[in-house]
């Protein structure tokens, strides 16, 4: 595929509509989305890192009676940003600094192949963006994602 100006809104709801496919039928999902929301990119390989993110975020909620998410976006200058945040126990201060790093898991062996994360970070880089992990100050994890929404050179 080519890389075209996509609204990255119905990517999203694709994504957490393909992961919560096979979650709990309770997951509330919170949009917070201007009306528009144009990414400049691959619009599968985006839709991949949102999977991806929404799936770690389900894993982390796993259990919980009312699994939670809340994902907000804008507009920045030359570009958006969006963020996907849970509401389970977060991310250990110790692993931060290798969430990204390919083979990196705390899940069970066969469950997880810390690989989500890895790609995901090189697809956003290579799209010219960045993708950041925090802990959110009142608990959970937070993704942030920022993605061009101009062609280069435009
Ligand atoms: P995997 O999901 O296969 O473990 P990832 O690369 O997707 O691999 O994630 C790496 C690790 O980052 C996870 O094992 C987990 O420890 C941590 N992580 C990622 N997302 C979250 C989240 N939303 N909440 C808590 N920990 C997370
Ligand atoms: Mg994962």
């Amino acid at each position: 595929g080519e890389y075209a100006l996509f609204d990255v809104e119905p990517v999203l709801r694709r994504a957490v509509h393909w992961v919560s496919k096979g979650g709990p039928e309770s997951l509330e999902v919170d949009y917070d989305l201007p009306a528009s929301l144009r990414v400049f990119g691959h619009a599968g390989q985006i839709q991949q890192v949102l999977m991806n993110l929404v799936q770690n975020a389900l894993d982390a909620m796993a259990g919980m009676e009312h699994p939670h998410l809340k994902i907000r976006g804008g507009e920045e200058e030359g570009g958006v940003w969006l963020q996907v945040r849970d509401f389970g126990p977060g991310i250990a201060e110790a692993d931060l600094v290798q969430i990204f790093d390919p083979f990196f898991t705390t899940k069970p062996v066969g469950s997880g192949t810390g690989l989500g994360l890895a790609i995901s970070y090189g697809i956003v880089n290579e799209h010219g963006g960045r993708l950041e992990a925090h802990n959110h100050p009142q608990g959970g994890a937070m993704f942030r994602l920022d993605l061009p929404s101009l062609r280069p050179g435009d």
